[in-house]
């Protein structure tokens, strides 16, 4: 079973479906870490995401594993190295729009996600989860926020993050962008703590018979 959860930049996805997947006993896929796994493997390369072409010859010798740790977290191998610190630098945050906007970036990384997860029951957090990964879910949420909430809540973890033209980039793609699939509950988390959104989607989930009993 898949929980998705989709939104824009620092709209409170990663602290929520982490906490939610803790609470239901699930495990928990940042799939924008994948994302921005590949982006830091094709900058180390230099590879220019204006060459579609050049980007797909570098994924296709790229060695990517992926699955969960101990914790229930999924992280990512990429050619032997699990980036983390690393996903988070300027230059990553700057290019990862870039990068993810390309077909074979995201049907390399929609399959990994789809295989990764099967038999299991996850909270899977993105921009098209519940619209190009899992569209069959009948568990989709779509958290927002406002710009200035989100740009104060970056701002607050510290770190120097284009959101607003990663939302233009991520929102405009032509495959799989960023936007509320019809029949997900769209929560809006500006004036809501994290454990107030946890308590509502897993209100929403107990009525649906989640966990089982
Ligand atoms: O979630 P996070 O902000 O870390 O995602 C980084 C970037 O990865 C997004 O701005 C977007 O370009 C890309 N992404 C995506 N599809 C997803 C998750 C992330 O295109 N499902």
């Amino acid at each position: 079973m898949v929980v998705a959860i989709d939104g824009p930049a620092a709209s409170g996805k990663s602290s929520v479906a982490r906490k939610l997947a803790r609470s239901l006993g699930f495990s928990y896929v940042n799939s924008g870490a994948m994302y921005r796994a590949v982006t830091w493997e094709l900058l180390r390369e230099q590879i220019d995401p204006a060459r579609p072409d050049r980007v797909e010859a570098a994924l296709g010798r790229m060695k990517l594993d992926s699955g969960f740790s101990e914790n229930g977290d999924s992280y990512i191998r990429i050619n032997a190295e699990i980036p983390d610190l690393e996903l988070r630098q300027i230059e990553v945050n700057q290019a990862v729009s870039a990068y993810s906007a390309i077909p074979a970036v995201r049907n390399l990384i929609g399959q990994r996600l789809r295989s990764m997860c099967q038999g299991l029951d996850v909270v899977m957090e993105g921009r098209d989860i519940g619209t190009a990964v899992f569209p069959d879910s009948p568990h989709k949420f779509y958290l927002d926020a406002s710009p200035e909430i989100r740009r104060r809540r970056r701002a607050a973890q510290g770190q120097d993050d284009s959101i607003e033209h990663r939302d233009k980039l991520d929102s405009t793609r032509r495959v799989a962008p960023l936007s509320v699939a019809s029949d997900a509950h769209v929560i809006d988390t500006s004036h809501l703590d994290i454990e107030g959104v946890v308590g509502h989607i897993a209100g929403i989930l107990k009525g649906s018979g989640i966990p089982a009993e």
